[in-house]
């Protein structure tokens, strides 16, 4: 599990000013397991060990909940 310290010293390298898209609110929460969407074929079944996989973590918008998401390999922290 990557540190919440650790994706936030990555987010401020990149000059990231974390505003809510949604409520404009300033204040989220880090969820720092990974986690990825599972890829699916044409007919919907999943894919389990292939198809491309997006690693992501999540910040929550502590107002109103909107869920944010940041592939950790652009942070440098994969
Ligand atoms: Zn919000």
């Amino acid at each position: 599990m990557i540190k919440v310290e650790d994706f936030k010293k990555a987010l401020e390298s990149k000059e990231v000013n974390l505003i809510c898209p949604v409520c404009k609110a300033n204040i989220f929460s880090a969820i720092t397991d990974i986690t990825s969407n599972v890829p699916i074929d044409w007919n919907g079944d999943i894919q389990i060990g292939k198809g491309q996989m997006t690693p992501k973590i999540q910040m929550v918008c502590n107002k109103c909940g909107y869920v944010m998401e940041f592939d950790p390999r652009y942070l440098e922290l994969l």
